[in-house]
């Protein structure tokens, strides 16, 4: 199965909801009621749905399907982007995620379970087949056995990895990675982090710390940071994204599961909350499951 077939099998019910529910060649007005409820239902939020009736009202469009898509791309930029997206037309190009990392490392966040460290394998994967050289480092001293999974990825695919001791520092750890990715020569370091839920502020406070010593190692680094939050969990999952977001300042979200029973509109709450993009999305648990976020067809996928 392709992987947009893998989305839009995990977007089925979704989408079910919203055809059945609106009448597209009816009355406008019907159509947008039941287009509210639709999409309040999916989980894109009440702001984000009145903005969007707004938007497809003043466009005076008469295909009000092509009124809603186009409403509802732009609800999943950040708002750096969307005038952009409107002064390019909404060409396909315009719309996928620019997933060229800033720097050479990119720090990676989230609580445990959300798929952190399956999502590093598959982004080693995806910039190795980009023709990068790729590192990881296995940050969550925390967790032994996160450290032996990412270990295992690294096996498999072949990408070195940076572990320590269980309990070892994780800054410390970042450190030497940092370095030794710059000794190396090596185009790409993806720093795993500790996620996990209870004892939250040492959480914070170590990931800052850890952010700190990637610097002192290599100034400017870490150029990404990313946070991979779990779709099916999404709307509750942003409470905790803020405060990764205040602590680590992060470029970019990351979600997975969305192969999942996912309600799929909780993309646009999370662009509002944290105004960053969305740079990947995870449609499953093999290496190659995940892709460039591209707004346009994750529309189509949720509207058909
Ligand atoms: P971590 O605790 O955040 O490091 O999470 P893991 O990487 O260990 O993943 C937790 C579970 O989610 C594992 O069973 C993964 O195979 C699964 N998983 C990760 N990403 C996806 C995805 O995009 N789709 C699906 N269906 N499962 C995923």
């Amino acid at each position: 199965m392709s992987w947009l077939q893998r989305l839009r099998e995990g977007l089925t019910k979704t989408r079910e909801n919203i055809s059945k529910a609106i009448p597209w060649g009816g009355n406008p007005e019907e159509v947008l009621e039941e287009l509210e409820y639709a999409l309040i239902a999916a989980d894109v939020g009440v702001e984000a749905t009145q903005e969007i009736l707004e938007e497809v009202r003043a466009s005076g469009k008469r295909d009000l399907r092509e009124a809603v898509k186009e409403a509802l791309v732009l609800q999943l930029e950040p708002d750096a982007r969307r005038a952009k997206l409107r002064k390019l037309g909404f060409k396909p190009d315009a719309k996928k995620a620019t997933v060229e990392p800033a720097g050479k490392v990119v720090l990676m966040v989230g609580v445990n379970g959300v798929g952190k460290t399956t999502t590093i394998a598959k982004l080693g994967q995806y910039y190795r087949s980009k023709g990068k050289s790729v590192m990881f480092c296995a940050g969550d001293t925390f967790r032994a056995a996160g450290g032996a999974q990412l270990g295992l990825w690294g096996e498999r695919l072949g990408i070195p990895v940076i572990q320590g001791e269980e309990g070892s520092d994780p800054a410390a750890l970042a450190f030497d990675a940092a370095s030794a990715r710059k000794a190396r020569g090596v185009d790409l370091l993806m720093v795993d982090t500790a996620g996990r839920l209870h004892t939250k502020h040492n959480l914070m406070e170590e990931l800052a710390k850890v952010k700190r010593s990637i610097a002192k190692a290599d100034p400017g680094e870490p150029g990404e940071v990313w946070l991979v939050l779990d779709a099916v969990t999404g709307q509750n999952g942003l409470e905790q994204a803020k405060r990764f977001n205040e602590t680590a300042g992060l470029t970019g979200v990351i979600v997975t599961k969305l192969d999942g029973t996912a309600k799929g509109g909780v993309l646009v709450p999370i662009v509002r909350e944290l105004g960053v993009p969305i740079k990947f999305i995870g449609v499953g648990e093999k290496a190659d499951d995940l892709q460039p976020f591209d707004a346009g067809e994750f529309v189509e996928a949720l509207l058909g």
